[in-house]
């Protein structure tokens, strides 16, 4: 299996590098030559199978430079950092389920693919020779930080260097990842939102001379940001065993389409749903959920996606989102592979801050894709609803998905199995959960953790807990320019 890119579809290259490398040198993302399928066979043989071996047999439909035991490996190491089964599909009612995605170390869906890339990145490095240290960038609007952080510590050849928007993210998510433990790893917040830094890092990743100072010192920079394939091929797996798990609990037979609603930010995760369509998996519908950033919505409903608004700071900050980087990967697709269109697509959205696809590929992208949002208030008293009605807690970014798709659900009288994807767990945003049921939030966050507990009855880990009593070992704050200079220095303390 070859890799193209989606800005030059003649540039083919292996998995290694595609992993290695994160982005294509054109600025492009890359993409499977063509779509491995997934048969029918291979999907039923997996109710015997467990998670790992589950995702395991899914990456070996990417990556065929490692052999299915060489991954299982991988995957099994990965998956033994997780709270029992890596993603159990819980039922609420009737044809609705919700995907939960947050057993990992960090509470958040990122743990699925951030557990498994380092492990990823290890082992094909070895295969194909590579010396150097992986360098690793990372911009986060919250969660991808901490997994990052913990998916790569200590693990030898690699450093992790992690850039959030300064005041951007939840107490809870800046305390995970100032007290991440482990030479190879540093955290710094950067001024601005979470464009801002995310724009700074790609700036990074762009410039030669930057390139060429880290390689004098030994280092190659390699990209962990959503758009890596590493990242996506293990996302691809949790579709694969949703279904499968429904399957094997008998609540569909095979073929039965499932439809998917998936709370959206740089639209990673539910590209990995598609891809698992394209590669056969029985999927139907899928709904992309947006918060007030709702700028994936318009483009559903638009065919026109424009940067021409504000970007809005709400309780869901790891959607507050507006330049979806993933969606690239879906335009490709919608293109016909032709790269030069999408080419003119994302220089419009560069010198013009907008891009229109046309009718007739807005309408072939809705045949399976449905785009809504909800605002702070609404998801807030979705968050309630769902908890009074099924006894259910969950986070804000749950509860955005849960709105759209009661409102899919009131617009379509869909009667297919419906499964919301649950991308993180409520103890990472207690207040933001606590003020949504009503109830008032203390200002530290312990209190505010132990207060929801005992108010839902919502078990919070004791490593939870701890995290308030360890050390904050960072607390730099930089300007976007500085972005570089911070990336080598960190560079040059590595090893
Ligand atoms: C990252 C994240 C999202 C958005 O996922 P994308 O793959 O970027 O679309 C949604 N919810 C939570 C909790 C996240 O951490």
């Amino acid at each position: 299996m070859k890799f193209t890119s989606t800005r030059n579809n003649e540039l083919l290259v292996s998995g290694s590098t595609a992993v290695l490398t994160g982005l294509a040198p054109d600025g492009g993302l890359y993409v499977p030559q063509s779509f491995p399928e997934l048969s029918r066979k291979e999907v039923e043989a997996m109710v015997e199978m467990d998670y790992p071996e589950r995702a395991a047999l899914v990456m070996a439909k990417f990556f065929d430079e490692l052999t299915y035991d060489e991954l299982l490996n991988v995957t099994t190491r990965a998956y033994s950092t997780f709270d029992g089964d890596p993603a159990p599909e819980v039922k609420l009612e009737g044809g609705l389920y919700v995907l939960e995605l947050w057993h990992g170390k960090t509470h958040a869906f990122k743990d699925m693919a951030l557990s498994v890339l380092p492990l990823l990145m290890t082992a094909l490095k070895n295969k194909v020779g590579q010396s150097e240290t992986c360098l690793i960038p990372v911009a986060t609007s919250g969660d991808t930080g901490k997994a990052a952080l913990e998916g790569f510590s200590g693990v030898d050849g690699t450093g992790v260097i992690v850039f959030y928007p300064d005041g951007g993210v939840s107490n809870a998510q800046r305390k995970q990842m100032v007290t991440t433990l482990g030479d190879n790893v540093k955290v710094v917040a950067v001024k601005g939102n979470f464009d801002d830094a995310q724009t700074a890092v790609k700036k990074a990743f762009g410039d030669k001379e930057l390139q060429e100072k880290l390689g004098a010192i030994g280092c190659k920079m390699t990209g962990a940001n959503s758009i890596n394939l590493g990242r996506l091929a293990p996302q691809v797996a949790y579709y694969v065993s949703a279904y499968v798990d429904l399957l094997a609990s008998e609540q569909i037979t095979y073929g039965d389409e499932v439809d998917f609603c998936v709370p959206t930010g740089n639209f990673g995760n539910i590209l990995a749903a598609y891809y698992a369509k394209l590669m056969g998996l029985p999927v139907g519908r899928l709904v992309c959920a947006s918060n007030d950033n709702n700028v994936l919505a318009d483009f559903l409903n638009s065919g026109v996606y424009s940067l021409s608004r504000d970007f809005i700071k709400t309780t869901s900050p790891s959607m507050d989102i507006l330049i979806s980087s993933n969606l690239e990967r879906l335009l490709f697709e919608f293109a016909g592979r032709d790269s030069a269109l999408v080419c003119e697509w994302m220089k419009d959205l560069k010198e013009k801050g907008s891009y229109d696809i046309g009718g007739e590929r807005l309408y072939a992208i809705r045949e399976t894709f449905v785009g809504g949002y909800a605002t702070q208030e609404e998801y807030a008293d979705t968050l309630a609803d769902v908890f009074d009605e099924y006894g259910y807690l969950c986070d804000p970014h749950t509860a955005v998905a849960f709105d759209v798709c009661m409102q899919y659900l009131d617009e379509t009288d869909s009667e297919a199995p419906i499964v919301v994807v649950s991308t993180a767990s409520p103890v990472k945003f207690a207040s933001t959960v606590l003020e949504s049921i009503g109830l008032s939030a203390p200002e530290d966050g312990v209190s505010a953790l132990k207060k929801m507990e005992a108010e839902t009855a919502f078990p919070v880990p004791a490593s939870v807990y701890e995290l308030f009593d360890m050390e904050e070992r960072f607390n730099e704050v930089i300007d976007p320019a500085n972005l570089n200079e911070t990336v080598f220095s960190f560079a040059k303390g590595l090893k």
